[in-house]
């Protein structure tokens, strides 16, 4: 009798585990659309992000296995598609509701390259096919839009701001609004105001992610913000020296405080190469990886020191999408993957338990 059914496909596919999320693929739910024409066979992989840092492994090895057990099979067509997964706390703060995950990029100080690590990262994931947006948080030193160079105003639409988009991402910030020297005078309520009305009176319409670039610090603005933004989780940028993990302590307290999940830590300035090819570990090393593992959050990676990305700020095109095959662009696209796959297993974990409770009742 010939093995070539349903069962035995999925049965097959019980062996290719999803790495990140520690479950196979086929428990998971990512198998969609099995169809059997003669001995042609064609299926999808239905990931939780079009980030998935293993996404090409996946398919190869789901190849392999489907071969491997049938072997009568003739035709073979596995496509990788993704439906991101959604962040728990969609009831318990009602706003922002098509945005699936939201990404607080925070750092203990200034000058860190917070802004340039958020803007990198938003663009990454856009290019790989998810929908993004972004929201400048620093009303007092918003620098988005210099890094779009964007100089236009936004317009209204049905009582709404519509962001303006570039590089493949929907961006809002009180730059486009107001005279970047006007907003320096405002008080703290008058600050957080304006993010809250980045978050309710924009038109963002659906989206995957929506990375928040927090001002840097962890005083009264920082804590009321991440108080009223309904969080899926913060990524800390810092350098690598003790002056700035110092202050990235300080951030992932602040966080632990109010209960919003730490994604985990990117360090960025980690090192530089210089002419000669050699390495200069100008702000020192490893201290990223140190504040990581103290607080038992993921290390998402390291960006070194390149003058392209520095450019790519000042000029108003990240190095991500000027450039998407050099060195810099891939360490970001890599990046974003590992964090796109801790949001991921963030969701899944709140997601599973009730299932596991509800399961272990029967
Ligand atoms: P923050 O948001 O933390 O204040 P910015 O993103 O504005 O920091 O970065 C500060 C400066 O450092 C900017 O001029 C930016 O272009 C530059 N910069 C940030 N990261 C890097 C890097 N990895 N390599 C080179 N220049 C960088």
């Amino acid at each position: 009798m010939s093995s070539l059914n349903v069962e035995n496909i999925l049965n097959a596919l019980r062996a290719v585990r999803d790495p990140d999320l520690n479950r196979d693929i086929v428990s998971l739910n990512f198998i969609k659309d099995i169809k059997i024409e003669g001995k042609d066979v064609s299926f999808s992989i239905e990931l939780t992000t079009p980030a998935c840092p293993v996404k090409d492994e996946m398919k190869a090895q789901a190849e392999n296995v489907v071969r491997q057990n049938i072997p009568e099979i003739g035709k073979l067509n596995v496509t990788m598609t993704a439906i991101v997964s959604k962040r728990s706390n969609m009831q318990a703060m009602p706003i922002l509701t098509g945005a699936k995950n939201t990404i607080a990029v925070a750092s203990g100080k200034g000058g860190v390259g917070k802004s340039t690590v958020a803007v990198n990262l938003a663009v990454s994931l856009a290019r790989q096919g998810a929908t993004v947006g972004l929201i400048d948080c620093d009303i007092y030193g918003p620098s988005i839009p210099l890094m779009f160079n964007i100089n236009e105003k936004p317009q209204m639409h049905n009582q709404k701001l519509v962001p303006l988009e570039k590089y493949g991402v929907k961006v809002m910030s009180i730059g486009f609004l107001i005279d970047s020297t006007q907003a320096v005078i405002w008080r703290g309520p008058m600050a957080s105001g304006a993010v809250k009305q980045f978050m309710t009176d924009v038109e963002w319409g659906e989206l995957d992610y929506l990375v928040f670039d927090l001002p840097p610090g962890t005083g009264d603005i920082q804590l009321t913000l991440v108080q009223q933004i309904p969080i899926t989780g913060a990524v800390i940028v810092t350098t690598p020296q003790e002056m700035s993990l110092t202050d990235a302590r300080r951030g992932m307290a602040m966080f632990n405080k109010v209960n919003v999940p730490i994604l985990g830590v990117i360090e960025n300035m980690s090192y530089f190469i210089s002419s000669n090819g050699e390495r200069e570990n100008i702000f020192d090393t490893g201290g990223g990886k140190k504040v990581a593992e103290q607080f038992k959050v993921p290390f998402l990676g390291e960006i070194p020191i390149y003058t392209k990305i520095r450019i790519g700020s000042d000029s108003g095109r990240p190095i991500t999408d000027s450039e998407p095959d050099s060195e810099p662009a891939k360490i970001f696209q890599t990046i974003s993957k590992n964090l796109a796959a801790q949001i991921s297993i963030n969701n899944l974990s709140k997601q599973s338990a009730p299932i596991e409770i509800s399961l272990g009742t029967n």
